[in-house]
């Protein structure tokens, strides 16, 4: 069995002009998000690779013209044998035009050494990488013996969780793999999620009356919603020192879990004393913290900052957490997702990394947030591994090593190979 998954990795070096071709194929379709919807075409052809493969597919629209992709290839042995979720993202961050880009985007670019081209590292290569991997095992014959489903999902560059809709549709295995952009380390990572508060008042007031709400002898209870606001940004700050101070996760700098007061909309015009404002919020946090504690903690605390105010006490702030789209309803969670270096899974693959390539495999966390927090709150044990740097991602002419595709293409290939032979009776 070693001597056949050998021969079968020696093959990526050898045709690695046709995993090549295959990421330029991936890169020439147009998929950024936003503006997104614009996935159709690049996930049918995910659709028909993998039915090649003799995958059984299930594509639906999540939005229109915006498909996921899961592709289930049955196991010989299923209740015996581990079963595997590959995960990626088919979208790509946006470009505008005015980025000095050496060529179009879209029309990828192979030399010295590397692919340039939006996506080639976050994170089509990721994808090119586990379909050429698949492709050589099915053409090798070999019969898994446990499960190995891929999905192809869309959104994830505007948190529209396409993985989301994978795990509610009610995919699940022993373990997931989000070969999303992490320079072939095994992460984990921090979560995020965005909110709004609203300051209202129920009356609603002409400019003239300000002398009468805030000077002696006016009578008139009310206030500016846009001053009353910088008292709960005030809040937000004193606890955001707080958990800088109090919080802390192996790998993250300290005061990582920041509270960022991103966009502040208020008032009608010139005329008004500013009946409503509101304010949409990114909050970071760590690994072993979720989001709605993190969401009950701000709460609590701003309940507590109001309470404070004469006027606040009375028109008390509203929250509103997350959302499933930055496009449709300005708002997203990332759930966060820690990585147990213990887990049977992940040993199989620090032990993949190390065999193939010969230096040690790394476990930490991810500076960023991908999809592979939507397993952790599904229940299914997961990590983020895949080829590509953040320095790349979402950046003018992002590009990919070659060699850190080939390296990975033979990992996932060594790994889905070994954790499918992994009988799921036998202990360590
Ligand atoms: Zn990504």
């Amino acid at each position: 069995m070693a001597q056949k998954i050998d021969s079968l990795i020696e093959l990526v070096d050898h045709r690695q002009g046709e995993l090549i071709n295959l990421l330029e194929k991936l890169i020439r379709f147009k998929t950024p998000a936003p503006p997104a919807r614009n996935t159709e075409e690049a996930q049918q052809f995910i659709s028909s690779f993998l039915k090649q493969m003799g995958f059984e597919v299930d594509k639906w629209d999540i939005y229109p013209g915006d498909p996921n992709v899961v592709g289930v290839l049955k196991g010989a042995e299923s209740s015996d044998y581990q079963s595997l979720i590959i995960n990626g993202h088919i979208d790509v961050a946006e470009v505008h035009e005015s980025e000095p880009w050496e060529k179009d985007p879209f029309t990828p670019v192979v030399k010295d050494g590397v692919i340039i081209g939006r996506g080639a590292s976050d994170m089509k290569g990721g994808l090119a990488g586990a379909l050429f991997a698949i492709k050589l095992l099915h053409e090798a014959g070999i019969q898994l013996p446990g499960d190995l489903t891929f999905q192809s999902v869309i959104g994830e560059e505007v948190g529209e969780a396409g993985t989301l809709a994978c795990c509610q549709r009610g995919y699940k295995a022993d373990f997931a793999l989000v070969v999303d952009s992490s320079d072939l380390h095994i992460q984990g990572q921090g979560g995020v999620i965005t909110g709004w508060i609203t300051l209202k008042s129920t009356q609603t007031y002409h400019d003239a009356t300000r002398k009468r709400m805030i000077h002696a002898g006016g009578k008139l209870f009310g206030a500016s919603t846009i001053e009353k606001m910088t008292k709960i940004i005030q809040g937000l700050q004193d606890l955001e020192r707080h958990w800088s101070v109090m919080k802390s996760y192996p790998g993250y700098d300290p005061g990582t879990n920041t509270i960022n007061p991103a966009v502040i909309e208020g008032g009608r015009h010139a005329a008004f004393i500013a009946d409503e404002c509101r304010l949409w919020i990114t909050v970071h946090f760590y690994p072993n913290e979720t989001h709605e504690e993190v969401a009950k903690e701000i709460e609590d605390h701003i309940r507590k900052v109001a309470e404070g105010d004469i006027w606040l006490r009375a028109n008390p702030p509203m929250f509103e957490w997350g959302g499933t789209s930055m496009i449709e309803e300005r708002g997203e969670i990332f759930p966060s997702l820690e990585v147990d270096p213990n887990h049977k899974a992940v040993k199989t693959l620090m032990h993949c990394h190390e065999t193939t390539l010969k230096h040690e495999a790394i476990v930490d966390v991810s500076p960023t947030v991908t999809d592979g927090g939507w397993f952790g709150a599904a229940g299914i044990p997961a990590a983020i591994y895949g080829p590509g740097d953040l320095g790349n991602a979402h950046s003018v002419n992002e590009q990919l090593s070659i060699n850190q595709l080939l390296d990975y293409t033979k990992v996932i290939l060594r790994f889905i190979y070994e954790w499918s032979h992994t009988n799921k009776n036998i202990g360590e």
